[in-house]
């Protein structure tokens, strides 16, 4: 069923995060495990993710620092920021009370650095929808799923403070960029996120891959043909992207 209120997990906890950093001026797209079960991914969700603009870090930083939220207890052993960690370390994360749930900031340049960050937060959903966004959706849009049994969450409810998603043909090229930027390391995570929109974000018609890069694009359609192993497809897709 959907999360209630007194789960740290709610989604009434990240409407509340994301009105927090709106608050004093800072825009935020969810990311992580989290955005995956708003595109429908049933997925487990261990925390929850910002974007921020890399201008707008240290602000967001210190708002998280006064806030409720807990300093990590101890950042080599968490499994956000430690060596076991299977994602790159977030830029700074905190933890909800009473839970090992962890909020996590990610810096734009190390996360959507191909599409320009938000100029500002949005003052309320209207605002989302007029402007329409080639890049970013609200989280309580009509073009995300509904909730169905077994799969994630799907779209927030239309109450409380916006929330601001990637577009699913964003997060797609995202996950692809990210398998070749962090080759070293991250590739098998970032390309399980591949898999999982593969299998059912695009599966239920939701992503537009006529809108990725032509780097992208070429990577998906030979992934998909599944005729080459994946590791000459990666290392095609640096080459095409420059970061071989
Ligand atoms: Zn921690």
């Amino acid at each position: 069923m959907p999360s209630t209120a007194s789960d740290p997990l709610s989604q009434d906890g990240v409407k509340s995060i994301s009105a927090l950093l709106a608050g004093v001026g800072v825009p935020s797209i969810l990311w992580g495990e989290y955005l995956l079960t708003v595109y429908g991914v049933p997925t487990i969700v261990g925390g929850i993710d910002f974007v921020v603009p890399d201008d707008k870090m240290l602000l967001a930083v210190a708002t998280l620092k006064r806030s409720h939220l807990r300093p990590c207890p101890d950042l080599d052993a968490c499994i956000v920021s430690g060596d076991r960690s299977p994602f790159p370390s977030p830029a700074f994360h905190m933890h909800i009370p009473g839970s090992e749930i962890d909020v996590s900031l990610r810096l734009h340049s190390e996360t959507l650095w191909f599409i320009p960050p938000p100029d500002k937060p949005p003052s309320s959903k209207r605002e989302i929808g007029a402007a329409s966004s080639p890049y970013y959706l609200e989280a309580s849009s009509p073009e995300l799923p509904p909730w169905r049994p077994g799969r994630g969450q799907g779209a927030f409810s239309s109450h409380g403070s916006p929330v601001l998603v990637p577009r699913a043909h964003v997060l797609l090229e995202a996950f692809i960029r990210l398998a070749s930027a962090f080759r070293e390391g991250h590739c098998n995570y970032f390309l399980q996120m591949v898999t999982y929109m593969a299998e059912y974000p695009f599966d239920d018609g939701l992503v537009n891959i006529d809108l990725l890069s032509k780097p992208c694009r070429t990577f998906w359609d030979k992934l998909e043909e599944a005729k080459l192993p994946v590791r000459q497809l990666v290392g095609e897709l640096q080459r095409d992207l420059g970061d071989a």
